[in-house]
């Protein structure tokens, strides 16, 4: 908790975005963290922070990783991503007196998970993996118009060079994550560990509705074209099919909505909004996106309104490593800890590692299902019980051929 406290400063809510100077302290502190444990860190090209406890026991080629992320989004929990890495260097602190290890151990804190800043998630991550590269980097801008690469270069890293940071997936065996929740699944069933299976994908649209701007005294009710009014509907329709879906993993969700002109005395002429379609079935996730397309344009239609839909992007979901689900689960039973196999709707780290080697993630409950707020929590027996799993999971892959 000690480690948990000095990394969730100043808590309860935090925002330490991605690549900025409070990110770069965080990593800074899991590396003089990691050498009080007598362990060796560097940070790559990307700002990914990766540490090693080499093998203690006749070697196996192959590394076991673990690890999650320390930034935030704005105004957000101090549990997301965070306890992931103070588990990751609560197992390095047993491992380094535990039991025998045949293979390398990494710790990995990494860079700029949080989509909030530059609107791509995983960006540490997408970069080892050989997902992201450096001409993506000058592409991509946050709100004041600075470049991913330029904030990155701010921070002291290099970005021109992050194709260096890429992992060869011959020098790894597996890896995985331990994160809270961010759903109430746990917490309702009253298991302490999840072991998940499927990463959601996402769909994101954005929807421009153009009607006619007009006098709210003078215009009849019947003459308008009220972009707003019709942005109600579709905003009903986008949650009505989503809770008539066969599907519990069916999430869709307007996040953001703008309306133009956007005064008292106005009838609302242009609005545009975002539809983020999460499944854990790729046909399910096209078919909800077409579907909410359709339900737009049959709304525009009758209310006499012209209507765009744009698509932003497409992920589809990730299964994960069964290797990796069924050691997790064997952690768990051995240890006593009932665990519940479930889908994840966030994005993290690990699905972008699993395109290099098995790869797995082991939830914690969170209060409330609370997270990307300062409400977020989870009691310090709740994440010790998590990382005690993960360091079992740990020494079962270390013992895999
Ligand atoms: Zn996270």
């Amino acid at each position: 908790m000690r480690r948990f406290a000095a990394l969730s400063e100043p808590g309860p809510g935090v925002s330490r975005l991605a690549y900025t100077r409070l990110e770069r302290q965080a990593h800074d502190l899991f590396a003089s963290l990691l050498a009080d444990l007598g362990i060796a860190s560097y940070t790559d090209a990307a700002g990914n922070t990766i540490g090693e406890l080499a093998p203690d026991a006749e070697p196996r080629p192959g590394a076991i990783g673990t690890g999650s992320h320390l930034d935030s989004v704005p105004h957000g929990g101090a549990y997301d991503g965070t306890v992931g890495v103070v588990a990751a260097l609560a197992v390095a602190a047993a491992a380094s007196a535990g039991r025998p290890r045949h293979r390398p151990w990494r710790f990995v804190a990494f860079a700029a998970e949080e989509g909030a800043r530059f609107g791509q998630a995983c960006n540490g991550s997408r970069i080892v993996a050989g997902l992201t590269g450096a001409a993506d980097l000058r592409q991509l801008t946050d709100r004041t118009g600075t470049t991913m690469a330029a904030a990155m270069t701010e921070c002291g890293l290099a970005p021109e060079r992050v194709e260096t940071a890429r992992w060869d997936p011959r020098d790894w065996r597996a890896f995985v994550e331990l994160h809270i929740e961010q759903g109430t699944v746990l917490e309702h069933r009253r298991v302490p560990v999840g072991v998940v299976d499927t990463v959601s994908g996402s769909t994101r649209l954005r929807v421009c509705l153009t009607g006619v701007a007009s006098h709210t005294g003078g215009t009849p009710m019947e003459n308008r074209r009220d972009a707003l009014a019709a942005a109600a509907e579709c905003v009903l329709d986008c949650e009505r099919l989503a809770v008539a879906a066969a599907d519990v993993n069916t999430r869709i969700t307007v996040g953001a909505l703008t309306v133009e002109p956007g005064a008292i005395t106005i009838i609302p002429g242009r609005v545009v909004f975002t539809v983020d379609v999460r499944e854990t079935d790729y046909g399910r996730q096209r078919a909800a996106a077409h579907a909410v397309g359709q339900r737009c344009r049959t709304v525009a239609a009758r209310r006499g309104v012209d209507v765009e839909v744009e698509e932003l992007a497409d992920t589809p979901p990730v299964v994960l490593s069964r290797e990796v689900a069924a050691a997790a689960r064997a952690a768990a039973t051995a240890l006593g800890l009932p665990a519940e196999v479930l889908a994840s709707g966030a994005s993290h780290d690990t699905q972008q590692i699993s395109r290099l080697m098995p790869a797995g993630i082991v939830f914690v409950p969170s209060r409330g299902g609370l997270s990307h707020s300062p409400g977020e929590f989870s009691t310090a027996d709740q994440i010790a019980a998590g990382a005690a799993v993960l360091l079992e999971t740990m020494y079962r892959l270390d013992a895999t051929a």
